[in-house]
């Protein structure tokens, strides 16, 4: 009677949306249904590996401890790093590692081919033989490539019946591409999972572009049962991060940074702390910071602890977006087809400012009117219709450091001799603001057609660098590059030219101190640094992107520590 009904159970997928099951009555009466089972373990959130790379079972036994210590919920133990591998020396290892690990943390027990990213070329036999040897001392997972496992009787068959000597163990089919993309990723899987009945498929390639995630995420997003899918490189980071929001089986981390046995394997640290990962799940709203580069960005520190310290569930994660403008638009269009991704705002920085104003236009967005006169967006907010709006938060982010630092107001500047030094984005945003109060604005540049042309926009007045020396301004504002670590012994204006009387505002804010602000103080000037403008534009985005106040207080202890170093 039984095996004539259907049960329907109700399933909230990696993706965020729901599914519905089909289990027979059959499967019931014997437990659960496969497919249940594996979109069960899918939704039963990630495992973090933490891989172990030692050359001998010294090395291989402190970085267990390490592991363990550290809180891994899967160890990866690369047997193809050992060099005296044999089978007894990976049994040793493999019982040493569950008895470490007491039920704690499953054991992937991998012997990497070196044509797909092994450490040492051992010969097929051998790997084949550790990986039966690991099986039959009770690792729950064993990784294989492949293209041997397909290519070769002898590593088919030794494991296939390793396997059915413990039950308990799984076969995980594994493909990488160091260099790229592959051709076709969904025919890839496929082959996987066909391959045999209970297979974990894994693929992991380099993406050379972050457009090139974005396949990754939606085998990810279309798959029922378990796998692991992401992409390699720098380019991919935000791969191993999504990997969790997307439901993938692991995603890998190293202990520390010497541990790490691929390219772009964040540490735990980072990952845990840098990244939300224990809050990160499926509904976890996205934002991150668009540029090229963006690995030294202390935004998605700040901003990441400020949702923290909200209880928001957000992450903002570096996006590094290479390339001009078809490559900003390609990003943003992946995201805007993808609303299981739940992208709902962008830092955007160099070189990209530009680009997104321009895309938000395009699309029939919403731009802010200063930010429309500035001409350029430092932030993109996506609702839940996927509408787009544009922002810029310099223009306020400096104005309020500016008057934070001098104790004064809007009205105050009106008439006020300004010089700016530079013509690039953040001096667009600065002469703006300033323009709006009606201040007298100089504008020098190296480049004198720049500083021409924005003086023009403006109504300013412009001249060449090394005009400054003849200069006769009360507030003087850096906005070029110069004097930014590592160059922190250089300055964009002579130390003659500073004096009493006068306020010098430098927008470089690593260092803190520069040597343009050390020799304004030597001359008697009141000075203004860098990191209260980038608190004030990161404030105000967080308020754009959350609708409350952030703690700035938190924002600057982030900033000058990390300053610190
Ligand atoms: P940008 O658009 O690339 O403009 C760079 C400016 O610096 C241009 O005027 C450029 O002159 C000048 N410059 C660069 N190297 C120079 C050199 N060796 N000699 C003379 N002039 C030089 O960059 P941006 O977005 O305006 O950013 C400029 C700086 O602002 C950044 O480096 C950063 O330190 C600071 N910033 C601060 C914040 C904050 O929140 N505090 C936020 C963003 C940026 P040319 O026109 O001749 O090339």
């Amino acid at each position: 009677m039984l095996c004539s009904l259907l049960f329907y159970v109700h399933i909230r997928q990696g993706s965020g949306s729901d599914r519905i099951v089909p289990i027979s009555g059959e499967s019931f009466k014997f437990g659960l249904a496969q497919n249940l089972r594996d979109s069960i373990s899918c939704i039963a959130m990630t495992k973090l590996a933490l891989a172990i790379s030692g050359r001998n079972f010294k090395e291989a036994a402190e970085q267990i401890e390490k592991v363990i210590a550290a809180g891994a919920e899967i160890i990866e133990l690369r047997l193809d790093y050992l060099e005296q591998l044999d089978k007894e020396l990976a049994e040793k290892l493999t019982i040493y590692t569950r008895g470490c690990a007491n039920g704690a943390a499953p054991l992937i027990a991998t012997c990497r081919d070196k044509r797909q990213g092994g450490a040492i070329d051992h010969p097929e036999s051998l790997r084949v033989e550790a990986l039966v040897a690991a099986v039959d001392a009770g690792a729950e997972f064993i990784d294989c490539e492949y293209t041997n496992f397909n290519a070769s009787a002898n590593c088919r068959e030794s494991i296939t019946s390793a396997l059915a000597r413990n039950s308990q163990a799984l076969l995980i089919l594994s493909e990488h591409n160091f260099q790229g993309s592959f051709e076709n990723l969904n025919q890839i899987y496929e082959r996987l999972v066909q391959a045999s009945a209970t297979v974990i498929p894994k693929i992991v390639y380099t993406a050379n572009h972050i457009n090139d995630c974005f396949e990754a995420f939606d085998l990810l997003n279309k798959i029922e049962g378990r796998a692991t899918i992401f992409c390699m490189g720098d380019h991919g980071l935000i791969s191993r991060i999504l990997a969790k929001k997307l439901g993938s089986f692991v995603t890998f981390a190293a202990v520390d940074e010497d541990t790490a046995t691929a390219p772009g394997q964040l540490t735990l640290g980072e990952l845990k702390r840098g990244y939300r990962y224990e809050r990160l799940n499926a509904d976890t709203k996205l934002f991150g910071v668009i540029g090229e580069p963006v690995a030294h960005s202390m935004s998605p520190k700040i901003h990441n602890a400020c949702f923290a310290d909200i209880d928001f569930d957000c992450l903002y994660l570096p996006l590094l977006v290479a390339g001009g403008k078809e490559q900003f638009d390609l990003f943003i269009d992946n995201v805007l087809n993808r609303p299981w991704l739940d992208f709902a705002g962008f830092s955007v920085t160099i070189p990209h400012k530009r680009n997104a104003i321009d895309f938000v236009r395009e699309k029939g967005g919403y731009i802010d009117p200063l930010t429309e006169r500035i001409g350029a967006a430092n932030t993109v907010l996506i609702d839940k219709k996927g509408g787009l709006s544009a922002y810029n938060t310099d223009y306020t982010g400096a104005m309020e450091a500016i008057e934070q630092g001098l104790d004064i107001g809007r009205s105050d500047f009106k008439g006020m001799p300004v010089a700016v030094v530079g013509a690039g984005g953040v001096a667009r945003a600065i002469v703006a603001g300033l323009a709006d109060t009606a201040a007298d604005v100089k504008i020098y540049n190296r480049t004198v057609e720049k500083a021409r042309t924005l003086a023009e926009e403006f109504g300013c007045e412009y001249a060449s660098l090394n005009d400054l020396t003849k200069m006769n301004a009360e507030l003087v504002i850096n906005c070029t590059s110069i004097g930014m670590s590592p160059e922190i012994d250089k300055s964009p204006v002579p130390s003659q030219c500073l004096g009493e009387g006068m306020a010098v505002f430098d927008t470089v804010y690593n260092p803190a101190e520069t040597l343009l602000l050390e020799q304004a103080k030597q001359a008697g000037a009141k000075t203004i640094n860098g990191v209260s403008m980038f608190i004030n534009q990161a404030a105000e985005q967080f308020r754009l992107f959350t609708g409350q106040e952030p703690d700035r207080e938190l924002m600057r202890k982030i900033v000058a520590d990390t300053l610190k170093g």
